[in-house]
């Protein structure tokens, strides 16, 4: 078996795009630092930077016991994310989508990002802070289709606020994946994976379940664009590419002749 590690230019990589039956893309934490959203798990992250202690603020354990420090935590979170925007590379997926080249997207990430930036079938294996329901009554999205209302009680209070349940009164809790929880839909984007011809992954170290095993399951071409080392063995049809997401995917949608908003 070869096992050099094999690059890929923008060109080839519009190629394999262009003439694949069906191409998943695998978004992981790269994709946010790059639209501005802090890495809490950096070395310059909140969890560093402000004494968070990260199995408390996301176990679900302590949320029901105890849910103040993970609306503190989200209070600064938000804070230091207000601003953020899809980068390129979410805009192109979205119009790549739109064009037919696309089957779906598979994210690790909560920013909602990629349905921000209009990307339809979008699979959120950890969920999304852009969404809500209430811990008594289940009542799905409570904070409404945008969730402006929790948006606005975040980011407007001085003190940390717990958000409440307008109808019962009890604790509302984003729909993210917290530490004791399942992820969201893995089968589904385990079948997805299985299925396509060609995987996508972009922005990701592949060092985190679930996201580590699913370009395991992929028969056909892998090709994985992240800054940093990678945790996922050279082989037959894999492709790594140490480069800027953005600057790499700006050409490859050049390539392709893909006009991206
Ligand atoms: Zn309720």
């Amino acid at each position: 078996m070869n096992r050099t590690v094999r690059s890929l230019g923008p060109g080839e990589c519009a190629d394999l795009i262009r003439s694949t039956g069906s191409l998943v893309v695998l978004t992981g934490a790269g994709l946010s630092t790059a639209a501005g959203i802090p890495d809490f798990r950096g070395p310059k992250g909140l969890y560093v930077t402000r004494k968070y202690n990260p199995d408390l603020v996301f176990s679900i354990d302590h949320f029901r016991r105890d849910p103040l420090l993970f609306y503190q935590f989200t209070q600064d979170f938000m804070g230091l994310s207000k601003d953020i925007r899809p980068t390129f590379t979410h805009r192109a997926l979205s119009s790549f989508e739109e064009c037919g080249l696309i089957d779906g997207i598979i994210t690790q990430n909560i920013d909602a990002l990629h349905h921000q930036a209009g990307s339809r079938r979008v699979i959120e294996l950890h969920g999304s802070y852009w969404s809500a329901t209430c811990t008594r009554c289940q009542k799905g999205d409570v904070s409404g289709a945008t969730c402006a209302w929790w948006d606005k009680a975040i980011r407007t209070s001085s003190r940390a606020p717990i958000v409440c349940c307008p109808v019962c009164g009890s604790v509302i809790k984003p729909d993210v994946v917290f530490f004791g929880e399942a992820v969201k839909d893995f089968e589904e984007a385990a079948a997805m994976v299985s299925r396509c011809d060609l995987l996508l992954v972009l922005g990701s170290s592949l060092a985190v379940y679930p996201a580590a095993v699913l370009p395991k399951m992929a028969s056909g071409t892998v090709i994985v664009v992240n800054q940093g080392e990678v945790m996922l063995s050279p082989g037959r049809g894999r492709y790594f590419i140490n480069q800027d997401l953005n600057d790499y995917f700006q050409a490859v949608a050049e390539e392709l002749g893909v006009d991206v908003p």
